[in-house]
Protein backbone atom coordinates (compact mmCIF):
# COMPACT_ATOMS: atom_id res chain seq x y z
CA UNK A 1 0.00 0.00 0.00
CA UNK A 2 1.24 3.89 -0.91
CA UNK A 3 5.18 2.22 -1.65
CA UNK A 4 5.77 4.72 -4.62
CA UNK A 5 4.86 7.26 -1.83
CA UNK A 6 6.59 5.97 0.98
CA UNK A 7 9.70 5.90 -0.68
CA UNK A 8 9.19 9.76 -2.29
CA UNK A 9 8.47 10.78 1.17
CA UNK A 10 11.64 8.96 2.66
CA UNK A 11 13.89 10.43 0.37
CA UNK A 12 12.69 13.80 0.55
CA UNK A 13 12.99 13.99 4.28
CA UNK A 14 16.37 11.98 4.07
CA UNK A 15 17.78 15.25 2.93
CA UNK A 16 17.56 16.92 6.07
CA UNK A 17 19.61 13.56 8.35
CA UNK A 18 22.72 15.15 9.70
CA UNK A 19 21.87 18.68 8.90
CA UNK A 20 22.43 20.67 12.40
CA UNK A 21 19.94 22.92 12.15
CA UNK A 22 16.80 23.98 10.14
CA UNK A 23 17.64 26.63 8.02
CA UNK A 24 15.80 28.77 5.27
CA UNK A 25 17.32 27.07 2.77
CA UNK A 26 17.45 23.27 3.87
CA UNK A 27 13.65 23.58 4.60
CA UNK A 28 13.00 24.95 1.27
CA UNK A 29 14.97 21.97 -0.33
CA UNK A 30 12.99 19.33 1.84
CA UNK A 31 9.74 20.54 1.28
CA UNK A 32 10.26 20.99 -2.83
CA UNK A 33 10.58 17.47 -2.84
CA UNK A 34 8.20 16.85 -0.20
CA UNK A 35 5.93 18.67 -2.93
CA UNK A 36 7.25 16.96 -5.78
CA UNK A 37 6.37 13.07 -3.78
CA UNK A 38 2.49 14.42 -3.34
CA UNK A 39 2.46 15.81 -6.58
CA UNK A 40 3.76 12.29 -8.13
CA UNK A 41 1.11 10.41 -5.85
CA UNK A 42 -1.60 12.08 -7.50
CA UNK A 43 -2.28 14.69 -5.20
CA UNK A 44 -3.96 17.25 -6.50
CA UNK A 45 -1.26 20.94 -7.29
CA UNK A 46 -3.11 23.03 -5.32
CA UNK A 47 -3.48 20.56 -2.20
CA UNK A 48 0.37 19.66 -2.22
CA UNK A 49 1.35 23.42 -2.22
CA UNK A 50 -1.45 24.29 0.37
CA UNK A 51 0.20 21.76 2.29
CA UNK A 52 4.04 21.97 1.90
CA UNK A 53 3.01 26.05 2.97
CA UNK A 54 2.03 25.15 5.93
CA UNK A 55 4.98 22.76 6.53
CA UNK A 56 7.23 25.13 5.75
CA UNK A 57 5.64 27.68 7.85
CA UNK A 58 5.60 25.27 10.79
CA UNK A 59 9.34 23.93 10.45
CA UNK A 60 10.63 27.68 10.21
CA UNK A 61 7.64 28.82 13.28
CA UNK A 62 8.74 30.27 16.62
CA UNK A 63 6.76 26.90 18.39
CA UNK A 64 9.70 24.29 17.11
CA UNK A 65 10.61 21.24 19.36
CA UNK A 66 13.86 22.02 19.91
CA UNK A 67 14.46 18.89 21.47
CA UNK A 68 14.46 17.02 18.19
CA UNK A 69 16.84 17.16 15.29
CA UNK A 70 16.05 19.14 11.74
CA UNK A 71 15.14 15.36 10.68
CA UNK A 72 12.90 14.02 13.97
CA UNK A 73 11.42 17.44 13.21
CA UNK A 74 10.85 17.43 9.55
CA UNK A 75 9.71 13.76 10.32
CA UNK A 76 6.79 14.93 12.67
CA UNK A 77 5.59 17.99 11.13
CA UNK A 78 4.77 15.87 8.07
CA UNK A 79 3.16 13.29 9.89
CA UNK A 80 1.12 15.36 11.73
CA UNK A 81 -0.19 17.50 8.51
CA UNK A 82 -0.89 14.37 6.75
CA UNK A 83 -2.85 12.78 9.41
CA UNK A 84 -5.07 16.29 9.27
CA UNK A 85 -4.86 16.38 5.38
CA UNK A 86 -7.34 12.81 6.06
CA UNK A 87 -9.45 14.21 8.78
CA UNK A 88 -7.55 13.78 12.04
CA UNK A 89 -10.26 12.41 14.33
CA UNK A 90 -11.69 9.21 13.63
CA UNK A 91 -15.18 8.78 12.76
CA UNK A 92 -17.32 6.32 13.79
CA UNK A 93 -20.29 4.61 12.18
CA UNK A 94 -23.94 5.79 13.11
CA UNK A 95 -25.63 2.47 13.92
CA UNK A 96 -27.20 2.91 17.04
CA UNK A 97 -30.59 3.44 15.43
CA UNK A 98 -32.92 0.44 15.61
CA UNK A 99 -33.17 0.06 12.81
CA UNK A 100 -30.05 1.84 11.44
CA UNK A 101 -30.48 1.96 7.45
CA UNK A 102 -26.68 1.95 5.61
CA UNK A 103 -27.25 2.82 1.94
CA UNK A 104 -23.96 2.31 -0.04
CA UNK A 105 -23.34 3.87 -3.32
CA UNK A 106 -20.71 4.50 -5.93
CA UNK A 107 -19.71 3.19 -9.25
CA UNK A 108 -20.16 -0.23 -10.78
CA UNK A 109 -16.72 -2.37 -9.85
CA UNK A 110 -15.69 0.09 -7.36
CA UNK A 111 -16.22 -2.59 -4.58
CA UNK A 112 -19.86 -1.79 -3.56
CA UNK A 113 -21.26 -5.22 -3.11
CA UNK A 114 -18.07 -6.77 -1.88
CA UNK A 115 -18.06 -4.25 0.84
CA UNK A 116 -21.81 -4.70 1.82
CA UNK A 117 -21.05 -8.03 2.60
CA UNK A 118 -17.53 -6.47 4.69
CA UNK A 119 -19.23 -4.54 6.57
CA UNK A 120 -22.22 -6.69 7.50
CA UNK A 121 -20.00 -9.42 8.59
CA UNK A 122 -17.96 -6.98 10.80
CA UNK A 123 -21.09 -5.44 12.17
CA UNK A 124 -22.51 -8.99 12.93
CA UNK A 125 -19.17 -10.16 14.59
CA UNK A 126 -17.40 -6.92 16.46
CA UNK A 127 -20.80 -5.11 17.13
CA UNK A 128 -23.42 -7.90 17.91
CA UNK A 129 -25.93 -6.52 15.35
CA UNK A 130 -28.06 -8.61 13.27
CA UNK A 131 -27.71 -7.51 10.12
CA UNK A 132 -30.13 -7.55 7.10
CA UNK A 133 -28.39 -7.21 3.58
CA UNK A 134 -30.63 -5.53 0.56
CA UNK A 135 -29.72 -6.48 -3.24
CA UNK A 136 -30.50 -3.18 -4.77
CA UNK A 137 -28.98 -3.76 -7.89
CA UNK A 138 -31.52 -4.26 -10.24
CA UNK A 139 -29.60 -4.26 -13.58
CA UNK A 140 -27.01 -6.86 -12.19
CA UNK A 141 -28.80 -10.58 -11.28
CA UNK A 142 -25.43 -11.21 -11.05
CA UNK A 143 -25.01 -8.83 -8.27
CA UNK A 144 -28.07 -10.03 -6.87
CA UNK A 145 -26.29 -13.48 -6.85
CA UNK A 146 -22.73 -12.46 -5.62
CA UNK A 147 -24.46 -10.83 -2.35
CA UNK A 148 -26.16 -13.96 -2.12
CA UNK A 149 -23.04 -15.60 -1.99
CA UNK A 150 -21.72 -13.83 0.16
CA UNK A 151 -24.57 -13.92 2.68
CA UNK A 152 -24.56 -17.30 3.25
CA UNK A 153 -20.61 -17.24 3.06
CA UNK A 154 -20.57 -14.84 6.52
CA UNK A 155 -24.41 -16.10 7.99
CA UNK A 156 -26.17 -12.46 7.41
CA UNK A 157 -29.61 -12.77 5.22
CA UNK A 158 -29.89 -11.32 2.24
CA UNK A 159 -32.96 -9.57 0.67
CA UNK A 160 -33.42 -10.25 -2.93
CA UNK A 161 -36.76 -9.63 -5.25
CA UNK A 162 -35.59 -10.95 -8.71
CA UNK A 163 -38.95 -10.17 -9.71
CA UNK A 164 -39.00 -6.42 -9.07
CA UNK A 165 -37.10 -3.63 -10.93
CA UNK A 166 -37.84 -0.85 -8.36
CA UNK A 167 -35.89 -0.42 -6.14
CA UNK A 168 -37.38 2.06 -4.46
CA UNK A 169 -39.60 -1.02 -3.73
CA UNK A 170 -36.89 -3.17 -2.96
CA UNK A 171 -35.61 -1.03 -0.28
CA UNK A 172 -39.28 -0.15 0.92
CA UNK A 173 -39.96 -3.31 1.11
CA UNK A 174 -36.35 -4.73 3.09
CA UNK A 175 -36.67 -1.78 5.33
CA UNK A 176 -40.65 -3.87 6.34
CA UNK A 177 -38.83 -7.31 6.13
CA UNK A 178 -36.05 -5.68 8.74
CA UNK A 179 -38.60 -4.59 10.94
CA UNK A 180 -40.55 -7.43 11.21
CA UNK A 181 -37.65 -9.89 11.90
CA UNK A 182 -35.92 -7.50 14.64
CA UNK A 183 -32.72 -7.08 12.50
CA UNK A 184 -31.07 -3.53 13.83
CA UNK A 185 -28.72 -2.60 10.80
CA UNK A 186 -29.88 -2.83 6.76
CA UNK A 187 -27.44 -2.76 4.80
CA UNK A 188 -28.84 -1.64 1.20
CA UNK A 189 -26.20 -2.16 -1.41
CA UNK A 190 -27.12 -0.22 -4.92
CA UNK A 191 -27.06 -0.35 -8.68
CA UNK A 192 -23.61 1.23 -9.96
CA UNK A 193 -22.90 1.98 -13.94
CA UNK A 194 -19.45 2.34 -14.96
CA UNK A 195 -19.35 5.77 -15.35
CA UNK A 196 -21.90 8.80 -13.77
CA UNK A 197 -24.89 9.18 -15.70
CA UNK A 198 -28.02 11.10 -15.17
CA UNK A 199 -30.24 8.04 -14.78
CA UNK A 200 -28.06 6.27 -12.00
CA UNK A 201 -28.11 9.27 -10.15
CA UNK A 202 -31.67 9.93 -9.96
CA UNK A 203 -32.40 6.66 -9.05
CA UNK A 204 -29.86 6.63 -6.34
CA UNK A 205 -31.35 10.06 -4.65
CA UNK A 206 -34.43 8.45 -5.35
CA UNK A 207 -33.90 5.70 -2.99
CA UNK A 208 -31.88 8.05 -0.38
CA UNK A 209 -34.72 10.25 0.13
CA UNK A 210 -37.18 7.37 0.25
CA UNK A 211 -35.31 5.47 2.52
CA UNK A 212 -33.55 8.65 4.80
CA UNK A 213 -30.92 6.64 5.71
CA UNK A 214 -29.23 6.45 9.04
CA UNK A 215 -26.04 6.77 6.96
CA UNK A 216 -25.04 6.86 3.60
CA UNK A 217 -21.49 5.38 2.46
CA UNK A 218 -19.42 6.31 -0.59
CA UNK A 219 -17.59 3.28 -2.06
CA UNK A 220 -14.80 4.55 -4.67
CA UNK A 221 -11.85 2.37 -5.90
CA UNK A 222 -8.60 4.22 -4.66
CA UNK A 223 -6.74 3.30 -7.60
CA UNK A 224 -8.44 5.80 -9.73
CA UNK A 225 -6.61 9.05 -8.19
CA UNK A 226 -7.94 12.44 -9.21
CA UNK A 227 -10.71 10.27 -10.85
CA UNK A 228 -11.53 9.24 -7.78
CA UNK A 229 -12.09 12.48 -6.04
CA UNK A 230 -13.62 13.68 -9.13
CA UNK A 231 -16.84 11.25 -8.34
CA UNK A 232 -16.27 11.70 -5.13
CA UNK A 233 -17.51 15.17 -5.28
CA UNK A 234 -20.35 14.05 -8.06
CA UNK A 235 -21.88 11.71 -5.62
CA UNK A 236 -21.62 14.46 -2.54
CA UNK A 237 -23.58 16.76 -4.70
CA UNK A 238 -26.59 14.73 -5.08
CA UNK A 239 -26.35 12.33 -2.02
CA UNK A 240 -24.49 14.48 0.48
CA UNK A 241 -23.37 11.59 1.96
CA UNK A 242 -21.64 10.58 5.59
CA UNK A 243 -18.80 8.90 4.64
CA UNK A 244 -16.41 7.50 2.34
CA UNK A 245 -14.88 4.23 1.63
CA UNK A 246 -11.78 3.47 0.10
CA UNK A 247 -11.45 0.20 -1.96
CA UNK A 248 -8.50 -1.38 -3.26
CA UNK A 249 -5.91 0.19 -1.47
CA UNK A 250 -3.82 -3.34 -1.42
CA UNK A 251 -3.51 -2.23 -5.21
CA UNK A 252 -2.66 1.10 -4.91
CA UNK A 253 0.73 2.17 -4.88
CA UNK A 254 0.37 5.74 -4.87
CA UNK A 255 -2.02 7.08 -2.14
CA UNK A 256 -3.54 10.24 -3.93
CA UNK A 257 -7.36 9.85 -3.33
CA UNK A 258 -6.83 8.54 0.53
CA UNK A 259 -4.71 11.95 0.49
CA UNK A 260 -7.60 14.60 -1.10
CA UNK A 261 -10.90 13.34 -0.36
CA UNK A 262 -11.17 14.73 2.77
CA UNK A 263 -9.68 18.16 1.51
CA UNK A 264 -11.74 18.33 -1.63
CA UNK A 265 -15.62 17.21 -0.20
CA UNK A 266 -15.02 17.60 3.34
CA UNK A 267 -16.93 14.30 4.64
CA UNK A 268 -14.80 11.41 6.36
CA UNK A 269 -13.20 8.49 5.14
CA UNK A 270 -15.06 5.67 7.56
CA UNK A 271 -13.62 2.20 6.05
CA UNK A 272 -10.53 1.48 3.96
CA UNK A 273 -10.71 -1.92 2.55
CA UNK A 274 -7.76 -3.88 1.18
CA UNK A 275 -8.47 -7.45 -0.23
CA UNK A 276 -11.01 -9.43 -1.41
CA UNK A 277 -11.64 -11.43 1.62
CA UNK A 278 -14.11 -10.59 4.25
CA UNK A 279 -11.92 -9.56 6.84
CA UNK A 280 -9.59 -7.57 4.40
CA UNK A 281 -11.63 -4.33 6.36
CA UNK A 282 -10.33 -1.52 8.64
CA UNK A 283 -11.96 1.47 9.92
CA UNK A 284 -10.37 4.67 8.81
CA UNK A 285 -7.63 5.90 11.93
CA UNK A 286 -5.71 8.99 9.71
CA UNK A 287 -3.07 9.08 12.57
CA UNK A 288 -2.57 5.29 11.60
CA UNK A 289 -2.73 6.11 8.23
CA UNK A 290 0.48 8.69 8.42
CA UNK A 291 2.62 6.29 11.01
CA UNK A 292 1.96 3.59 8.09
CA UNK A 293 3.15 6.21 4.88
CA UNK A 294 5.86 7.47 7.08
CA UNK A 295 6.79 4.23 7.55
P1 LIG B 1 -19.48 -3.36 -7.31
O1 LIG B 1 -19.77 -3.45 -8.78
O2 LIG B 1 -19.22 -1.95 -6.89
O3 LIG B 1 -20.49 -4.04 -6.46
O4 LIG B 1 -18.04 -4.08 -7.10
P2 LIG B 1 -17.70 -5.54 -6.54
O5 LIG B 1 -17.90 -5.59 -5.07
O6 LIG B 1 -18.35 -6.57 -7.37
O7 LIG B 1 -16.11 -5.54 -6.77
C1 LIG B 1 -15.52 -5.47 -8.06
C2 LIG B 1 -14.25 -6.30 -8.05
O8 LIG B 1 -13.29 -5.72 -7.17
C3 LIG B 1 -14.44 -7.73 -7.54
O9 LIG B 1 -13.65 -8.59 -8.32
C4 LIG B 1 -13.95 -7.67 -6.11
O10 LIG B 1 -13.47 -8.92 -5.66
C5 LIG B 1 -12.83 -6.66 -6.21
N1 LIG B 1 -12.58 -5.94 -4.94
C6 LIG B 1 -13.45 -5.31 -4.14
N2 LIG B 1 -12.82 -4.73 -3.09
C7 LIG B 1 -11.49 -5.00 -3.24
C8 LIG B 1 -10.30 -4.65 -2.49
O11 LIG B 1 -10.32 -3.97 -1.48
N3 LIG B 1 -9.13 -5.11 -2.99
C9 LIG B 1 -9.05 -5.85 -4.13
N4 LIG B 1 -7.84 -6.23 -4.54
N5 LIG B 1 -10.13 -6.19 -4.85
C10 LIG B 1 -11.34 -5.76 -4.42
Amino acid sequence: MFQNLQDKLDKALHTLKGKGQITEVNVAETVKEVRRALVDADVSYKVAKDFTNTVKEKALGENVITSLNPSQLMVKIVHDELAKLMGGEVTELKIDNNPSIILVAGLQGSGKTTFSGKLASFLKTKKNKKVLLVAGDVYRPAAINQLQVLGEQIGVDVYADLENKNPVEIAQSAIAQAKQNGNNVIIVDTAGRLAIDEQMMEEIRKVHQTINPTETLFVVDSMTGQDAVNTAKAFNDVLDYNGVVLTKLDGDTRGGAALTIRSVVDKPIKFISTGEKMEALDVFYPERMADRILG
